[in-house]
């Protein structure tokens, strides 16, 4: 089958603006990130000119080499595990890092973007599946990580959380994680003066599935630029 940047865009928008209105919710209220790792910068400036302004890499050196490469005004958000040694390049690069996982991070990314003068949105990816070969925050651990990006983060902005649950054919068996992390959400906002406002879950297969369940962010790469593997 051809590649519909354009196509896959509108029937993308379309299952958004239907599972909000099943969820009682404006689209407007849900924001589409493109997910363009792997994929070409034209295949990101055509999504860009169909209005796209929002794009997430998961590798900080490929980010670091397209974002130059593209319009100004795009927000780049890293959705990928960020390792110390990359946070300065991360900092430089994207004004969302939606992977936090730990205090050794934000005390690494803390200090680079003191040193950049700038302040970062971040969110917090949380564990909820336990699995080894995924990254986040285990859950037992969440509070002491907001505690300290609170009190000792004032170059990093709390915005929200991120899941990226295990992969399910079945998407209802995804729906259990969406309903999980937005009881972490809510359990924020009553614990802290503080408050945040975005819920990034939600993937190609599953976006419809976390909108009812009250993601603000869905992260979308395969449905937008096709499969990965060019
Ligand atoms: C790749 C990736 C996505 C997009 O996945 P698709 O299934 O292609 O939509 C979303 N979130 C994260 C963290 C990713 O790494």
């Amino acid at each position: 089958m051809i590649l519909s940047i354009t196509d896959n865009l509108k029937k993308v928008r379309e299952s958004v603006a239907k599972a909000a209105v099943r969820s009682g919710r404006r689209s407007d209220d849900i924001k589409i990130v493109a997910v363009s790792k792997t994929h070409p910068t034209s295949y990101i400036k055509e999504a860009y000119d169909l209005g796209i302004k929002t794009f997430a890499e998961n590798r900080v050196q490929e980010a670091a080499a397209k974002i130059p490469l593209l319009p100004p005004d795009i927000e780049w958000h890293l959705v990928g595990h960020l390792q110390t040694n990359k946070t300065k390049t991360a900092a430089e690069n994207f004004s969302v890092i939606q992977s936090i996982d730990s205090i050794k991070l934000v005390t690494k990314l803390e200090l680079d973007s003191a040193e950049l003068d700038k302040k970062i949105d971040v969110l917090i990816q949380l564990d909820l599946a336990g699995e080894e070969t995924k990254f986040g925050i285990p859950q037992e651990e969440f509070y002491g990580l907001c505690d300290y990006l609170l009190e000792r983060c004032p170059h990093l902005n709390l915005t929200g959380l991120m899941c990226l649950p295990p992969y399910f054919t079945d998407t209802e068996k995804v729906r259990p994680y969406f309903v999980s992390l937005r009881k972490y959400f809510d359990e924020f906002n009553n614990k802290y003066s503080k408050k945040i406002k975005e819920l990034s879950m939600g993937m190609s297969n599953d976006y419809e599935v976390a909108i009812e369940e009250g993601a603000t962010i869905v992260r979308i790469g395969t449905a937008i630029f096709g499969d990965r593997n060019h």
